[in-house]
């Protein structure tokens, strides 16, 4: 896959969005620094220089059914948590995050384009903490690979451990679906089987619906919490 650097940029899923409009081929953008990083819900993700792996993918998926296209945070995050987990245990938090002793290393930010019913173009973003030495008070939840477990591992590095085990993770999700893709991340759920609050609601976390939705069940009801829409926090804390 052809890879794009750059020292710094606004934000590695806008510059991806952008080559994606201009018709550009599937690439790799990865940054040393972005100004203007984003999560979800177009908060703000922090991305000092050198400091992590910020990169998108820019995919553009034969034949994918729009509805099908969130599936891809499954696939980035369970490849991501696989790259890392030669350094660290980490663990993945529903729907979108990887955390590390509770808390949040990674962050995965999907964004899509389609063309009637079929997803045209994705870009898959991922921005992973890895040598902060400290984090800002407002970001209580966030930390480092380096603060976390004193290894230093450089983001091109882990750029080559990730896109490594995406591809095959990927080829999997196109031909047969989110299916196996769950049943990988479920020994690696920080989110199965405990207690969370999402949308104001106090629930466990039951199992992942076929679609990537998390079951909740809470006062003997099972309701489907659909990724995209909510914010999952444990009861005590991040996870
Ligand atoms: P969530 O999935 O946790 O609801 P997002 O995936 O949208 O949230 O991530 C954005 C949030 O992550 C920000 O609002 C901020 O609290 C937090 N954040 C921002 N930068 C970082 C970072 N580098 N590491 C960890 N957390 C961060």
């Amino acid at each position: 896959m052809e890879i794009f650097y750059f020292d710094t940029v606004d934000s590695t899923n806008a510059q991806a969005k952008a080559l994606a409009l201009s018709g550009h081929g599937e690439c790799a953008i990865w940054a040393g620094e972005q100004t203007a990083g984003r999560g979800r819900l177009s908060r703000a993700w922090a991305s000092p220089p050198g400091a992590g792996l910020w990169q998108t993918q820019l995919l553009r998926p034969q034949n994918l059914p729009a509805e099908m296209a969130g599936g891809a945070v499954f696939v980035a995050a369970l490849a991501m948590a696989e790259a890392l987990s030669e350094f660290a245990e980490v663990g993945i938090k529903w729907p979108n995050d990887l955390v590390l002793n509770g808390k949040k290393l990674t962050g995965i930010l999907a964004e899509a384009g389609f063309s009637g019913v079929r997803c045209d173009w994705l870009a898959l973003g991922v921005g992973v903490n890895l040598l902060q030495p400290s984090f800002p008070e407002e970001l209580p939840y966030a930390t480092s690979l380096l603060i976390e477990t004193g290894i230093s591992l450089l983001p091109e590095a882990l750029l080559k451990r990730y896109l490594g085990r995406f591809q095959p993770w990927y080829e999997i999700w196109r031909e047969e679906g989110l299916a196996p893709i769950l049943a990988a991340i479920a020994p690696r759920s920080a989110t199965l089987g405990r207690r969370v609050l999402a949308n104001g609601r106090e629930g466990e976390a039951a199992g992942f619906r076929e679609d990537g939705a998390l079951l909740l069940r809470a006062d003997g009801e099972i309701s489907a919490l659909v990724a995209g829409d909510v914010s999952v926090r444990g009861l005590y804390g991040y996870i």
